[in-house]
């Protein structure tokens, strides 16, 4: 594979510059912030642009996608609230670098593209890097009904509901992590399902993702 993975003192002092960063933008969840020092950013990023790999912004991935910027991995892995071993849906995989920081925390994930490119580059790479979660291929705004329940759910693209379905797919006490709103930008909404028909619904703040395409979606 030509996979070109070098990881060295200037990489790793970047990742650290980051971290600090992250926890003067809020960020201050210990393990999310031992996972960003920990996975390799620059390995998502063709080597002609691994000096942007450690700044805090998204960043073309190809297929009109792009990796999230790593403030925005933080603040929604922090909302996660990932406890080893909970298994974790992710809606979205792009470049996978988000998949990585859900592994490092310790959680078993699934994750779901609809983009082939994608998820054919994701699902190289990443083992390549040591990482593997269950890799799905499709539409996942109707979730992944045959792994279901999850403790927690996490969507990566911007949508325009919550949709229902995903809900249904949740463990009570489970929390799902969506940005809802319109194209040019969304909420961060936090959703805790508290008993069978129970959910505490959490709206936070404002970011721009890139849409969520498919049945239950844009
Ligand atoms: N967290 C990812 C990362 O760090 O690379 C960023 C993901 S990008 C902002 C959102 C991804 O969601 C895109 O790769 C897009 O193709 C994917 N996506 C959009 N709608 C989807 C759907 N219905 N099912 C699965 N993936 C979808």
């Amino acid at each position: 594979m030509a996979y070109k993975f070098v990881d060295n003192y200037r990489e790793k002092g970047a990742r650290k510059q980051l971290v600090q960063l992250l926890k003067t933008r809020g960020i201050s969840d210990q393990n999310v912030l031992n996972a960003i020092a920990k996975v390799p950013r620059h390995f998502f990023f063709d080597e002609t642009f691994w000096n942007q790999a450690y700044k805090d912004i998204a960043f073309p991935i190809g297929d009109g996608q792009t990796i999230s910027q790593p403030y925005t991995v933080a603040y929604q892995s922090e909302l996660l609230h990932v406890k080893k071993g909970d298994k974790v849906l992710e809606i979205g995989t792009g470049s996978g670098y988000q998949t990585c920081i859900l592994l490092e925390l310790g959680a078993q994930v699934y994750t779901i593209e609809r983009q082939e490119n994608l998820y054919n580059r994701t699902i190289q790479v990443l083992p390549y890097m040591g990482y593997k979660p269950h890799f799905f291929c499709g539409d996942g705004s109707k979730g992944i009904e045959q792994h279901a329940p999850y403790d927690k759910i996490i969507v990566t693209a911007g949508a325009p509901f919550v949709p229902e379905i995903m809900l249904k797919q949740l463990k009570i006490g489970g929390i799902f992590v969506i940005p809802v709103g319109d194209e040019k930008e969304q909420k961060m909404v936090t959703i805790i399902r508290v008993g069978e028909n129970d959910f505490d619904r959490i709206e936070l703040d404002t970011f721009r993702f890139v849409p969520l395409v498919g049945d239950q979606a844009w």
